[in-house]
């Protein structure tokens, strides 16, 4: 019966009560050969690996946790959206540990962008955090590319230890989990086992790395200033990109704005004529207009022309980041999540309106 069965892949009691517990196989499930908890057969079927911590504090505690082990913790994070794949707290908490960075999402940008560049910038990023890394290491889980400088490193920094995966929701952590997994030859089944923390009933995917030690993962952390939750999930498709981002370039003279989409509008105030060149979803539609007409056809559009959101009562109010652009560097303008403004190397005045608590800042050029 029922009670006597356990999960084939992870080996906890099956349950048909409570979906929302631990264990839970759909009545139909039971007519197959094959018994796995729904967590389980997402994993095995879809590559789900996500489970999601909502609980901030809970959260904290569990990186307490793991700063407590000897272990090497590896914070997988977003190169699109490196602000919002940061863990608040991380540096305080995890402080002495050594740090392996897997910055995900590479497919997405351009070959113009120099690997070393960007390497550096999120050494850079990282010390202002105040973090100093071991490593940083550069991949895409989605197309597969550099997993196995992801293995390799993790595997001569780990000396012998356990490894933690830690992250933000959406920055891929479990689509890499999967690459891991396909990397390691083994068959999937045999790497899923649970692992309770204390006080959650949340399980974690573990690889066993061949001398008694585990690759650890923990569940996602949310954050909810990012660019991506305010869109429904049909539009997210149009805010993040899916595909390489193809950098398109707009002349602008002093008093011309950008819109994009409907999330974000820039101004350029006063500068010489220069080029900017935007490195946003492919698919999010940009308005160019005159900044004297900006506010009315904002006002007319916002919603059907220029949207995403279409929906805009959800939306925050837009909130003015003024920059000046010294012109002794190019500069990109980075807005979180949603991408970033290649200026040149001229001085300009610009203004940037993007939702309350979306992340608006400059950083030296990465191309
Ligand atoms: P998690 O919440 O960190 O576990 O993230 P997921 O693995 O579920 O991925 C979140 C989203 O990012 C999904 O839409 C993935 O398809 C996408 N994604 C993951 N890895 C990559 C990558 O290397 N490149 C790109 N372009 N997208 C990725």
């Amino acid at each position: 019966s029922l009670t006597e069965k356990r999960c084939e892949g992870c080996g906890v009691a099956l349950q048909t009560a409570d979906p929302g517990q631990v264990g839970y196989i759909p009545e139909k499930a039971l007519t197959q050969d094959v018994f796995l908890c729904r967590r389980c057969y997402r994993i095995r079927h879809y590559g789900e690996t996500g489970s999601v911590e909502q609980d901030p504090d809970a959260y904290l505690k569990r990186l307490d946790e793991i700063a407590e082990k000897d272990c090497l913790v590896v914070l997988v994070t977003d190169l699109f959206d490196f602000e919002g794949s940061w863990i608040p707290g991380l540096s305080r908490r995890i402080g002495n540990r050594p740090l392996l960075v897997v910055a995900n999402k590479l497919d997405l940008f351009p070959p113009s962008v120099k690997e070393g560049r960007l390497k550096e910038w999120v050494f850079q990023l990282m010390d202002e955090m105040g973090l100093h890394p071991a490593d940083v290491v550069l991949c895409s889980a989605w197309k597969g590319l550099k997993i196995n400088r992801v293995m390799q490193t993790i595997e001569s920094l780990r000396k012998g230890r356990d490894v933690y995966l830690i992250g933000t929701t959406n920055v891929g952590k479990s689509t890499l989990i999967n690459q891991l997994l396909k990397k390691a030859g083994r068959a999937k089944e045999e790497m899923i086992t649970t692992s309770p923390y204390p006080g959650t009933t949340l399980d974690a995917i573990r690889i066993p790395q061949g001398d008694g030690k585990y690759l650890i993962d923990t569940p996602g952390i949310v954050r909810n200033d990012r660019m991506s939750e305010w869109v429904s999930p049909k539009e997210l498709k149009k805010v993040l990109p899916s595909n390489t981002i193809k950098p398109r370039v707009y002349q602008l003279n002093e008093k011309q704005t950008l819109f994009f989409g409907g999330l974000s509008r820039f101004d350029f105030v006063r500068g010489k004529k220069q080029p900017f060149v935007c490195y946003l979803s492919n698919r999010l539609y940009i308005h160019r207009t005159k900044l004297e007409q900006a506010d009315a056809i904002w006002e007319k559009h916002r919603g059907k022309l220029l949207s995403p959101p279409a929906d805009l009562s959800t939306l925050l109010p837009l909130q003015k980041h003024v920059i000046h652009l010294k012109g002794t560097e190019k500069e990109d303008i980075v807005i979180s999540g949603l991408g970033w403004i290649a200026a040149g190397r001229e001085k300009a005045w610009i203004e940037v309106w993007a939702p309350e608590g979306i992340g608006v800042s400059t950083r030296p050029s990465i191309i």
